[in-house]
């Protein structure tokens, strides 16, 4: 699974509800923040 950050459309490995693989909070500014399948950009998600 992946979410997106839209400001800087890095994908980064977790979920919007679960929060991302590299420790970012998705539920602060919430709106920043989208569900999506593509491929993780995030280089610590990747790790
Ligand atoms: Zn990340």
């Amino acid at each position: 699974m992946a979410v997106i950050h839209i400001p800087t459309q890095v994908v980064h490995g977790g979920s919007k509800r679960a929060g991302t693989k590299c420790g970012r909070d998705t539920k602060y500014k919430s709106e920043h923040w989208k569900d999506t399948n593509r491929k993780i950009t995030c280089k610590n998600c990747l790790r």
